[in-house]
């Protein structure tokens, strides 16, 4: 079997078409038999017992993170999610509260840093949002802001950054780097790139349960006091082991074969979407991921073609408001996000439904 049957067998059929993994993917039977299984575990034995028998399950999802960011000797953390990590890194930071971040930064993510009370340089980006890593460089060194934090992947376009050249640049500057991998992670290599801080949602491209994700740190970069918060604070232990199942799953996968995967799909999905009329495809065929954007016709409102792609169709995509990326982004948009099993008759079925509901 490939990759992507195998990867439709080991989760419940689908109800139509699903191309909205950048939001949420589909779990796996293993993913949520784990969780339910550990919550009947809870039931027989108590909760806290229970948590000491998930204790080796989620100790094997922390190295599947280690290995997948080549963070060896990282803590990793069990969070709610990517804000959660992010809102915990920035309430803790010590310094000056200044940092750099590009101008496509996800908008949820602006909030936390303004509620922070962190000032936000805009890194230099081309047309495309795509970070300039030599005007970065200069202007970092020019006047280095207090840390860097670089989503890898926005939540609004399928432009990959190249996080490796901003890395290199801030370890060079000593300025630490923070790297939002919601988008990022299980979706593109996250190896070898050397943050002080990497965070990722499990219901994206991981396929894990809803409400949870991971944090990972250089040793000692929390301060004790919020490593004891996130290491003993009440929380849903079912959904971290099923957290760690779905690591380990892409572990079996292979995660380079499916980031090559992710990369096909995405050139496959903007190749079928460029036939539709009145519609644009936003990044450039090639672009190494799995995220295509597309602008509606003047007069459409992408909101109520998602809305009529789900009702008429049974096709789910996203709807991408201009405050996901409030700084860059200047009109709404549909986006389309397949994982590794699409086919193409699901494409075509996704561009015959988009030119009916457009007319
Ligand atoms: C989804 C997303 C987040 C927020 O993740 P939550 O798990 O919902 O907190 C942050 N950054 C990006 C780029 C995202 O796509």
């Amino acid at each position: 079997m490939s990759l992507a049957e195998r990867w439709r067998a080991a989760r419940p059929p689908v109800a139509g078409v699903h191309l909205d993994n950048a939001a949420c993917s589909r779990q796996g039977f293993a993913a949520i038999d784990a969780a339910a299984r550990h919550a009947r575990h809870e039931a027989e034995v108590g909760g806290y017992v229970a948590a000491e028998a998930a204790v080796p399950a989620l100790a094997a999802g922390r190295a599947a993170v280690q290995a997948l960011t080549t963070m060896m000797d990282a803590e990793v953390f069990f969070t709610t999610g990517s804000s959660h990590a992010l809102d915990t890194l920035l309430s803790s930071w010590p310094g000056e509260r200044r940092l750099a971040c590009l101008p496509g930064e996800f908008g949820p993510n602006l909030a936390i840093m303004d509620r922070h009370g962190f000032a936000t340089d805009m890194l230099p980006v081309d047309a495309a949002g795509r970070l300039d890593p030599d005007a970065a460089a200069r202007e970092l060194a020019a006047d280095p802001p207090a840390l860097v934090h670089l989503t890898m992947l926005g939540s609004h376009r399928g432009t990959v950054q190249p996080v490796r050249d901003i890395a290199v640049t801030c370890r060079g500057l000593g300025i630490p780097l923070f790297v939002d991998a919601a988008q990022g992670f299980g979706h593109l290599d996250c190896s070898g790139i050397g943050a002080d801080a990497l965070f990722t949602s499990s219901r994206k491209w991981t396929a894990g349960p809803r409400g949870v994700g991971v944090l990972a740190t250089r040793p000692g970069l929390l301060p004790e006091t919020e490593q004891l918060r996130l290491r003993h604070g009440e929380t849903n232990v079912g959904l971290h082991v099923g957290l760690c199942v779905a690591l380990g799953e892409l572990m079996a996968f292979g995660p380079a074969a499916v980031q090559a995967r992710l990369r096909q799909v995405g050139a496959m999905t903007r190749a079928a979407l460029a036939d539709v009329p009145g519609w644009r495809v936003c990044e450039p065929g090639d672009e190494p991921s799995a995220i295509t954007t597309v602008y509606p016709p003047e007069g459409v409102d992408p909101m109520k073609v998602r809305a009529r792609l789900i009702a008429e169709h049974s096709i789910v995509t996203t709807y991408l408001g201009v405050e996901r990326a409030p700084r860059e982004m200047t009109r709404p948009a549909l986006r389309v996000s397949p994982h590794v099993d699409v086919t193409e008759a699901d494409l075509t079925a996704l561009v015959a439904a988009l030119d009916i509901v457009t007319r």
